[in-house]
This record gives structure tokens, sequence and C-alpha cells, in this order.
């Protein structure tokens, strides 16, 4: 009765945040008809799970409004800047599931903007400025006291305009001379006290070669190519609401068509840097293997550790746009993480710490050898269509070290001497004795085996208290396994004293272990996610994988720590 009367609920609206309302608004008083979005990144880095938020955000924002949205290079600035980049950045954005409508570059448009700048100058809004940086720098003034004006601030039109065609031209130095927009020096907001324009660089560009030797500053060019896009919302962070007056005054002064900026907060989250520039520090001082490390927050390196895209798009989601920066807990996002993982990766057995289990009644086999026994093992309980594999088994088997104890406190419900527990899928084994080595640590346990309970049960009804994972000793393949942790000790290392971050690299982020593992495992293809049987999620490496010899990386432990750590209040991951 409920549940047909909830199937005709109408479908869940598409979120409500300050800017869809926005966006709503200006479609009933029909300033704008249809939406255009774009995501701007610069090609000077890989992208981060902060850009994961923006790419959500605008590309989600067109598609609910029935709009447009796309992917713009940020290139005006060749120093940093690489085609490598800008090809991971189309590879990474469409690995998050998203699809641009249309891909341009900022360089492309460096014709009509250099046109802009003359008609500035001619309309007297602009020009040219001897002054090296640091002297326009010191006459900025500060947040109370208002500039200098530039002694070359009164240049006629005409000069300015023979100036900055000299400029292009490359008949001056770099540092020489910048354009400069006129606006004023005392505006409260110092971004408007007549903010450089060009800079001249002699510099080979990715995309326009030495065809430019001046190149526009990034207020300069976003909000121009914004308008030349017919961009509706140019949705960015927050760091750029001191720029909008910039962005409109660009605009209004050209009488060009003028998009409406958004700003929304950045996403932090605990544990992570999301500045490229950082994350550069990282790779460059080789604390991590590269953009792509599994410990790294850009997409590469998420994708390495095993992050489905569709749980950082639900994560991005879920935290939705704020107007205050934030952090969010790590344990939000690995919620979503695993989520998708447990309703999508298969099960499989490993030991990560092998210990030799004997089943002393196994029978032998025609051959003399230890007879082997297919066991039927599920390979998704969420999924029914997930179906079902064969695992070996046989009566020498490798346990998980942790799951025996000689001597087990009250509260140890593994295998122990005398103990009978479950093996998964395949049995109940009893304890009858251990082997150990001259230093009295254990080598082997003695078990004997109940033909009866095949499958997991008992006919009479006997219980056992733990179910444990298991290989075949002679089946198992021998595998790397990489146990990720957080790169940084404290969850909040972009505020690390005197911005020594590196200081806060947690020395246990990785742990390599060689596990043994069933082997169905020695098939996995790269970027296959699995979950490990009782241990955590696990991804198949893509990159240092080889045939018969495949690596696997931790994505998530399989329960949430966080939550658990939430209820002690000790805010430890437990
Ligand atoms: P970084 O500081 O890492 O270099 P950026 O802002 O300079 O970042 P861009 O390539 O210019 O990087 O960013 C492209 C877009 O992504 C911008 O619109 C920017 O606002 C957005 N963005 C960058 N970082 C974040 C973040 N942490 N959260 C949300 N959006 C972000
Ligand atoms: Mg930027």
């Amino acid at each position: 009765m409920v549940l047909a009367a909830m199937s005709q609920l109408p479908e869940p609206e598409a979120p409500s945040d300050f800017i869809r309302d926005r966006i709503r608004a200006d479609l009933q008083s029909g300033r704008v008809t249809q939406v255009v979005t774009r995501f701007p990144p610069e090609p000077n880095g890989y992208l981060h799970i902060g850009h994961a938020k923006a790419i959500t955000l605008s590309f989600s924002v067109a598609k609910e409004f029935g709009g447009r949205c796309n992917l713009r290079m940020d290139d005006t600035n060749p120093a940093a800047e690489d085609q490598e980049y800008v090809d991971a950045i189309k590879e990474d954005v469409r690995w998050l599931g998203f699809d641009w409508d249309a891909l341009y570059y900022a360089a492309d448009y460096f014709d009509q903007i250099y046109a802009w700048a003359e008609q500035l100058v001619e309309k007297g809004l602009a020009y040219v400025d001897d002054q090296h940086a640091d002297a326009i720098a010191a006459s900025r003034g500060t947040l109370t006291a208002p500039g200098t004006n530039s002694p070359f601030r009164d240049r006629p039109v005409a000069e300015n305009l023979r100036l900055l065609r000299e400029m292009k031209a490359g008949e001056w130095k770099d540092g020489e001379k910048v354009l400069r927009a006129k606006i004023d020096m005392a505006h409260p907001n110092l971004n408007m006290r007549d903010p450089v324009m060009y800079r001249i660089r002699k510099m080979h560009h990715q995309r326009t070669g030495d065809r430019w030797c001046i190149y526009p500053m990034y207020d300069w060019a976003h909000g121009q190519c914004d308008s030349i896009e017919g961009i509706t919302h140019s949705l960015c962070t927050l760091e750029f609401e001191h720029h909008r007056p910039l962005y409109e005054w660009f605009c209004d002064s050209l009488g060009i068509y003028k998009p409406q900026q958004i700003e929304f907060a950045r996403l932090n989250v605990e544990y992570m840097l999301t500045s490229k520039r950082k994350l550069l520090l990282l790779v460059e001082g080789k604390h991590v293997d590269g953009w792509d490390d599994p410990r790294m927050p850009t997409l590469r390196g998420l994708r390495r550790r095993g992050y489905p895209p569709e749980a950082l798009v639900a994560f991005c989601k879920h935290v939705g746009v704020a107007k205050v920066n934030g952090t969010h807990e790590i344990g939000l996002l690995e919620f979503f993480v695993r989520d998708w993982l447990n309703k999508n990766a298969l099960r499989r057995m490993a030991v990560l710490d092998p210990l030799k289990l004997v089943i002393e009644n196994w029978p032998v086999g025609a051959s003399g050898q230890p007879h082997v026994e297919m066991v039927s093992a599920q390979n998704n309980p969420e999924d029914p269509n997930a179906g079902a594999r064969e695992v070996p088994f046989s009566g020498e088997l490798l346990i998980e070290r942790s799951d025996f104890m000689e001597n087990p406190p009250k509260d140890f419900f593994r295998l122990a001497p005398g103990r009978e527990v479950r093996l998964r899928f395949g049995y109940f084994v009893k304890c009858t004795s251990v082997d150990k080595d001259a230093q009295g640590h254990v080598t082997a346990v003695r078990c004997t085996y109940d033909p009866a309970t095949k499958g997991g049960n008992a006919p009479d009804g006997r219980k056992v208290k733990a179910t444990i994972h298991w290989v075949s000793a002679a089946h198992a393949i021998d595998a790397e396994v990489r146990l990720y942790d957080h790169l940084f000790t404290s969850p909040d290392p972009a505020s690390a004293d005197g911005g020594d971050f590196l200081r806060l690299l947690n020395p246990q982020s990785e742990r390599i272990v060689r596990g043994r593992l069933e082997p169905s495992l020695g098939s996995a293809r790269g970027g296959e996610r699995f979950q490990f049987e009782r241990l955590a999620y696990f991804v198949c490496d893509a990159k240092d994988s080889r045939p018969g010899a495949p690596v696997f990386h931790r994505t998530v432990a399989l329960k949430d720590g966080w939550q658990k750590a939430q209820k002690k209040g000790d805010g430890k991951p437990a």
C-alpha cells in the first residue's frame, strides 16, 4: 500500500541551492533562454578532487536545465602550462563521466582579446606603464590607504597605442612595459586599482607557438572568454568574488555581452591538499611516485587507488554548494566509495599474512596427491546477478595469521586449539594441534574437517562463532599488495606551520606486502575492483601489473572506522 503510493510520487526535483535558484530566476525573467556553463582549468597540472566538484557542478547544472557546458583550457600563461596537462585534463573529465558540448582554448581568442585591448586604449581606458612590477605593486596602496597614480597614467592615446603595438611586436623586453586598465587607484577594491592587463613574456606557448610575446592576465582574459562563448553562468570558487567587479567592468567598458559570475566554496577534504602548486612540490620532491600515485588527491591518483568515478560524483553532489569555505571529513568521501564498491565489487579471497592450515583427515586422491575439491563461492551477495565462481579447496590451506591465537582472550572467537570455525564457502574445521619452529613461533595449525559441513552448514545444526577466509596453498597466486593510508598525519596539511606540509607526510602511507590470492585473481584486469573478503576493497593496478604478476592497491577499508569513531567520540578511526 505504502510502496504503491510512493511509486506515484513525482521524481525528486533538481537540487535547490543559491546557484540553481539564481538560474531558475534568470530563466523565468527571460534574461537567459539557454543555460551555458563552462569548466575552465588551467593546463598547469593534473586535476584534483577539488576540480571534481567544479566539474560536477558546471556539467550537472547545464544538464539539469537542458543547457550546454564547455570545457575551456585557460591557457593564458605559458610559463607553467603543457600539452601533457591538456591531454590529461580531457581524459580525466571523461573518466568522471562528463562530456563537453565544445572544447575551447583561451589562446584561440588571443586575437580578439588583443583587439579589445586596443579598443580600451582608444577609449582612454587603458595605458602602457613603464614602471617595473615592484614599483607597480608598491604604488597599489593597502586596504586602508589609497594607491598612487603611475607617472605614465596620462599618456596620450596615440602614444599608448603605439607602445602597445610595439609590445606586441616584441620590441620591448620582459618586464619593461605592461598594459594597465585605467580605473581608480583609490578604489576600495584593490583589484580595481589599475590592474595589469598584458605583460611581456617572450615564451613559447604550447598552442600559439612564438606568435605572441604578450600574454593577458587572468582577469583580462577570463570574462572575455566567457563572453565570447556566451556563457550565461560563470561558476567559480570564492576567491574570485573580489574579482567580479573587474570582470564586469571589462565587459561593460567594451560594451560586450556580460555573463553572470557566481562564486561557491572550494572543496577541501581532510588529509588532502587541493592546490596544484603544492601537489607539484610533492611530485618534484619525489615524496610520491608521480601525479598518479594512489595517495595523491588527483583524479589520476584516486583512480589508481580504486575510487570509482561514480562515487566521487555522488560525493560532490552530496556536499553541494556553499558560500563559506570548509573542510569535509574524509570518512564522508570514503562512505560514498564504500557504498558503490559494496554494490559493485566482486568478492574474492586473499590472505595477506599467511599461516598454514593442514587438514589432517583430508582425503588423498587417486593420484596419491591430496584431493582437490572445487567449492562454489558467491561473487557478490549484494548483487544476485553477479553469480558464483569455483575456488579450489584442498588439505593444505593458508589463513590469515591474525585469525588464529594459541591462547585466545575471552573475546576472541576465531580459530584456537580445540575450537571449531567455518571456512568461508568450505567446511567446519577444528584445531587439533600446532607446529612450531625452534623459537616457539607457530608455523602451522593442524585441524580436522567435518565432511558433513560442506558449503558451510552442519546438518546437526551446531553453530560456530566465526567464519574465516582462506586460500589453497597449492593453488594460490602470489601478488604484490600495496596498503595505503593517508598521505599526511594531520587532517589539515594545508595549514602546516610555516607552510611546511612536507613535515606532516605520513611515513606509513604505503606498506607493501606479498599476498596469497585465490587463483581467479591471476586474470584480474587493470582497473578491476574487488572486495577481498573480510579485509578491504582493492583494485588491480593498471600501471604496474604484468601478465601473471598482478599488483593490487587497497582502496578503502570495509568497515566504517569513521562512523565508529563518531560514536566513540574520540575522532580517531577505529
Ligand atoms: P589550484 O589552486 O589547484 O591551481 P586553480 O583554481 O588554480 O586550482 P584551475 O585550473 O584554475 O585551478 O581551476 C579550474 C576551475 O576549478 C576553477 O573554476 C576553479 O574555481 C575550480 N577549482 C579549483 N580548485 C577547486 C576546489 N578545491 N574546489 C572547487 N573548485 C575548484
Ligand atoms: Mg587558477
